[in-house]
């Protein structure tokens, strides 16, 4: 079986790469498809962004498609930054000014109004336009300045719950155990392992 993976993010296909060793599936990045339409993510949440890309993908390879987003939400500012994590800070936004902007809408924001959460979806789709979603989060605290240079994003302000460190502060795999994106991993691993029987 093929599955096109509906990201030119290389961590992310190495780390599926990795988690599906072994099993019969032949793993294509989308520069392998290099007419693949690119697809707007205007969708109000992150399931809704990661279905049109994964539906998109299946639908233009005839193969299967894993896509995702992914982004942050703080409760006390109503979600946001939200599906505009990538762009909180404008159109040609980076992770230093996201942050810097995240820390000032929260500079008069205390204790439990600083609670956060990471959320990722991810979309197996099929050419047939079938499709099973997986969510993941990890709650948390964000800080009041950015700690450690690990990871990306929003990581150097972000506490997980029952932890001292921010994700910025922690090597790839304690990150990856506590993460949004390694538990909706786990939960589509488990999903594919017992739908699709392919191991070996
Ligand atoms: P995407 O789903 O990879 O496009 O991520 C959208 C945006 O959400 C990123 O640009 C980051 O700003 C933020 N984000 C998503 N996941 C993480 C994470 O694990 N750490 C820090 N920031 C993240």
């Amino acid at each position: 079986m093929t599955i096109v993976l509906a990201t030119t993010n290389k961590k992310k296909v190495e780390e599926i790469k990795r988690m599906f060793y072994g099993f019969h599936i032949r793993f294509l990045g989308l520069d392998s498809f290099p007419d693949c339409p690119d697809v707007k993510e205007d969708g109000k949440t992150f399931r809704a962004n990661a279905i049109k890309k994964a539906l998109a993908v299946s639908g233009h390879t005839g193969c299967a498609a894993i896509a995702d987003d992914s982004g942050l939400e703080v409760r006390a500012l109503g979600g946001a930054p939200g599906v505009f994590s990538a762009r909180y800070a404008g159109a040609n936004a980076d992770d230093q000014k996201n942050v810097k902007k995240l820390l000032s809408e929260m500079k008069n924001l205390k204790n439990n109004d600083r609670k956060a959460r990471f959320v990722c979806c991810i979309v197996f789709s099929l050419p047939d336009g079938s499709y099973k979603t997986f969510t993941g989060y990890v709650t948390g605290l964000i800080g009041e300045k950015p700690k450690g240079f690990n990871g990306f994003g929003y990581d150097p302000v972000f506490y997980p719950a029952g932890h001292n460190r921010t994700f910025a502060e922690m090597t790839d795999d304690e990150k990856d155990s506590l993460s949004h994106r390694g538990r909706a991993m786990k939960k589509m691993y488990k999903y594919l392992r017992k739908n699709l029987f392919l191991k070996y």
